[in-house]
Parts: C-alpha cells; sequence; structure tokens
C-alpha cells in the first residue's frame, strides 16, 4: 500500500477551500435515535460543520435493527451518535455490543446520547461495552458536538491508519517469511544434492578442518580407508606442486588399498577459509590412476621391447646409448659418469641354421642368445636387438679392459650353448663381438656404432667366435 493510500480527505492544495468543501465527500455520522426529532436536530446543527474541508453527514437509523442493517453494509462510518432507549431500554447498549463483538468493528467510534440524565451508563458500561463517549442530550450544543465529532473522526482515522499499515506491515513480514523459508527449502535442497552427489561420486573425497582431522568424506573415501571413517586423524602424504593461498594444488601419490595392493592416486586438494579469511581446512579429491598408470607402463613396455627376445628394441638401446652420451641416466645428471662400453654381437652363420633347422630354431636361437647374454650382465647393464641376429650391449660404469673380459665371458658362454628343438635335437652357435669404448661428450651415437661394427667386422673376418676391440 502506497502512502497515499494511508491519507485521508485527498488535499488538493491548488482547489480553492470554498470548491473542495463541495467536491469532497463528507464525513458520514451515523445517527441511531427513535425521535425523530433529535435527527432534524442533528442536522440543523452539524450544517455549518465542516473539518477538513469536508463537510458532515447524517446517515439515519430509527432504530437499533436499523442501525445493524446499515452498520452490516457500511464499514465506512467513523462515528455513531446512538441513543440507549429505543426499541428495549438497553437497546443501544446492546447495538454496541452488537458493533464491537458481532461486527469486530474496533474502529467505530461510539458516543452514547441519552434523554434523561438518568439513564447515563454506569461506569463499568462504559468500560464493558468499549463506548468511547458519553454526552446527554441537553449537552448538545452545536460547538460540543462539534468537538465531540472532531474527536471522534480522529481517533477513527487513527485507529484506521494504524491498522492499515499493521496489514501491510503483516503482509510484509508474511512476503519476508515466505521468501525466507523458500531461500531454506532451497539451500535444504541444494545441501542434499551436493552431498548425494559427494557420496555417489566414484572418487574418494573428504573434508579435513584446520586442526587436520578428516571430518567429511565420502563411500568411495570409506571404503578405500576404512579406518579413516568416523573422523579420525588421517594423512594423505604426498609431493607436488602446491600452490599458494587458497590456490587448488595437485600431487601424485601412493598409498596401501584395503586389500594391500599398492594404489596410485592423484590427488587435487583445495584450501578453504572461513568467513574470517582464516584457513578453515582442505578439500580432497583422489583419482585411482593405478590402472592408467599400468597402462602406461604397458604401452611403455611394448614400444621399447623387441618382441621375439625380451630384449630392448632398436630405438630404446640406441635411446639409452645417446642418454649415457649425453651424461643423463643417472640419479644425478650433473655427476660426473664413469666409462662405458658397447659391444656389437653377430651370430655366426645364422642363416644356417635357419636354412638347415627352420625358421623356428632361428627364433629359438635369437632368444637363447638373448637369456644367456642377460646371465652375464648386471642390472645396470643392457641389451638390445639392433637388427635380424644382431644385438648392442651396453656395459655402464666399465673400462676397456673389464669390458675386454665380459666380451670373452660372453663369447664363450654362448659357444657353449646347447640349444634345444621340439624334436630333441640339439644344436650349437657362436658368435663374433666388436668392442669400443663409449665416450661421453666426445662421441655421438653413430660413432660409437661404427667402431663397434668396423671390430665387429674384424671378428668375422679373422674367423668368427672372437673379440675385437678398437
Ligand atoms: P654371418 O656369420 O656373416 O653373420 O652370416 P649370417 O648367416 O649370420 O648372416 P646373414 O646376414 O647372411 O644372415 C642373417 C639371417 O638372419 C638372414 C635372415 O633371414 C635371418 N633373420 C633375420 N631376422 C630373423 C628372425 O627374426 N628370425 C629368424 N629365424 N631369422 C632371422
Ligand atoms: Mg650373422
Ligand atoms: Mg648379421
Amino acid at each position: 500500500m502506497s502512502s497515499d493510500e494511508l491519507m485521508f480527505g485527498n488535499e488538493q492544495a491548488e482547489t480553492p477551500p470554498e470548491q473542495r468543501a463541495a467536491s469532497l465527500d463528507p464525513w458520514p455520522v451515523l445517527v441511531v435515535d427513535d425521535d425523530e426529532q433529535v435527527h432534524a436536530m442533528t442536522r440543523i446543527l452539524l450544517n455549518d460543520f465542516e473539518f477538513e474541508d469536508r463537510r458532515f453527514a447524517i446517515v439515519s437509523a430509527f432504530s437499533a435493527a436499523e442501525a445493524r442493517a446499515i452498520l452490516a453494509q457500511r464499514t465506512d462510518l467513523p462515528v455513531v451518535l446512538l441513543d440507549v432507549v429505543m426499541e428495549t431500554h438497553d437497546a443501544g447498549l446492546r447495538l454496541v455490543h452488537h458493533i464491537r463483538r458481532d461486527l469486530g468493528n474496533r474502529h467505530i467510534r461510539i458516543i452514547l446520547r441519552t434523554g434523561q440524565p438518568g439513564q447515563a451508563p454506569e461506569r463499568e458500561v462504559i468500560v464493558a461495552y468499549d463506548i468511547n463517549d458519553y454526552k446527554s442530550k441537553a449537552e448538545l450544543t452545536a460547538q460540543k458536538l462539534f468537538t465531540s465529532l472532531i474527536g471522534a473522526v480522529r481517533g477513527w482515522r487513527d485507529l484506521v491508519t494504524i491498522e492499515t499499515l499493521n496489514h501491510s506491515l503483516e503482509r510484509r513480514v508474511a512476503e519476508r517469511t515466505a521468501e525466507l523459508e523458500r531461500q531454506s527449502a532451497l539451500a535444504d535442497q541444494q545441501r542434499r544434492f551436493i552431498e548425494n552427489l559427494v557420496e555417489m561420486m566414484p572418487s574418494p573425497v573428504w573434508y579435513r578442518d584446520a586442526a587436520g582431522s578428516c571430518t567429511l568424506c565420502n563411500r568411495a573415501f570409506r571404503e578405500l580407508f576404512p579406518d579413516a571413517a568416523g573422523g579420525i586423524e588421517w594423512t594423505i602424504g604426498g609431493y607436488g606442486r602446491k600452490g599458494t593461498g587458497g590456490e587448488t594444488f595437485s600431487f601424485e601419490t601412493s598409498v596401501v588399498g584395503p586389500d594391500g595392493a599398492p594404489r596410485e592416486l592423484l590427488v587435487v586438494k583445495r584450501p578453504l577459509t572461513g568467513a574470517d579469511g582464516a584457513p578453515a581446512g582442505l578439500i580432497g579429491i583422489a583419482t585411482d590412476i593405478t590402472e592408467r598408470r599400468l597402462m602406461e607402463h604397458e604401452l611403455h613396455r611394448l614400444a621399447t621391447t623387441d618382441p621375439l627376445s625380451g630384449a630392448h628394441n632398436r630405438r630404446h638401446i640406441l635411446d639409452l646409448l645417446e642418454r649415457r652420451l649425453n651424461r643423463q641416466g643417472g640419479a644425478d645428471p650433473k655427476s660426473v659418469v664413469g666409462p662405458a662400453c658397447l659391444i656389437m654381437l653377430d651370430i655366426d652363420h645364422f642363416k644356417r641354421i635357419n636354412d638347415g633347422l627352420g625358421h623356428a630354431a632361428g627364433d629359438a636361437a635369437i632368444r637363447s642368445v638373448v637369456e644367456e647374454i642377460r646371465r652375464h650382465l648386471r642390472p645396470t647393464d643392457q641389451i638390445g636387438r639392433i637388427g635380424g641376429e644382431e644385438f648392442a650391449i651396453l656395459l655402464m660404469d666399465t673400462g676397456r679392459n673389464d669390458a675386454a673380459v665380459i666380451a670373452e665371458r660372453l663369447r664363450s658362454g654362448l659357444a657353449a650353448l646347447s640349444i634345444p628343438l621340439p624334436d630333441g635335437q640339439r644344436f650349437q652357435l657362436t658368435g663374433s663381438f666388436g668392442l669400443t669404448e663409449v665416450r661421453p661428450l666426445a662421441d655421438t651415437v653413430e660413432c660409437v656404432l661404427g667402431r663397434a661394427d668396423h671390430a665387429l667386422y674384424r671378428a668375422k673376418a679373422l674367423g668368427r667366435n672372437r673379440v675385437e676391440l678398437t
């Protein structure tokens, strides 16, 4: 409701006063009296009255019953001048009762008027019946009536204004309450949505408070860490890039799963702050990347391994050689690496094995050679299949003389091999070896391979089954 609607009288400053009184509705005054003369007299008395540019107009009722009918229709009556004795000796009082109790009209101002001073109501009656004023008819001078009516109209208007404001206030309170309830319901719905979403997520999610206790977690988290559920203190340790000041940060880590098997986790954490900006805790979410890591390892293995022999493939062994030349491969890339040697091995007269015993025997020979070589190598040494029956062996941290001893051991090992065939027969083979040093920073892969090949060629030329050095 606008403030304009709360105003009465529609005051219009630009209208001349004499026109205003004529144009505005008069104040209605309900006169209830069984004496017609009282009505006439009141009309005459009120004729000249004007209050706030509005005249007064009588609404006449000649009995309490007639007044009831009028009051049932009109709620705009500010005041009633009421006789006490009409149909009955207390018809007026009963009408008051009806107005206040039955109609619930607490605004209308009630002025009792009686002809005889002896009929004046008792004080208790005035209190009990909510009567606002009492005048004897003898007191009905124009001035007194005017004073009473203006007081009554003002009182009525104040009451109506207060009630209108009350209604407006109540409506706003109700609207605001409804809005708050709606917001609260929405917040509740959002909270339940988030709770269920987090609970349903396949990734472990948790919240650690500022004291480090895991106070919230989802089903996936409880399954991965059954001991951590229930808010006991728990830490996912790990390394990684830590953000500064409230940023999300992530790292990879390994944990032992409930079945005792190791699990690889990608952990993302985000610090939360309270309303005061102080650290409140951390939200964490872990993605199980165990399968991904296994797959990556498998892919790497497939990409670097020779499928027939299980040795490194050509690209990988040359890659390892190059890393060695670039001093890479150690835990500390800047540390001084020791000497290394490369041996090129070629199986002698391999074509004969293929031609004489079949291609399968040739394959078996290749596998047996790698197996035999590996028996003599340390875990840090590497073997790769360079071509058909040709291999490169990288001896780490080994000088030329030691490498020569090892090569000789490899040669005699191959010569002593007895390789079984499916039909029970066995066959033997020999290999030729060309050995060269690997000189970090001075060499290239091509140089090293060229020298080793050269030595190998010499071993072949000098009768095979021997080791040559450059
Ligand atoms: P040399 O002593 O001079 O090295 O003679 P060789 O017979 O060993 O050498 P050559 O290069 O003449 O023959 C190599 C043969 O190896 C030819 C090729 O068919 C065979 N070969 C290459 N790759 C494979 C393989 O994967 N399996 C089998 N069974 N044979 C292969
Ligand atoms: Mg050969
Ligand atoms: Mg060959």
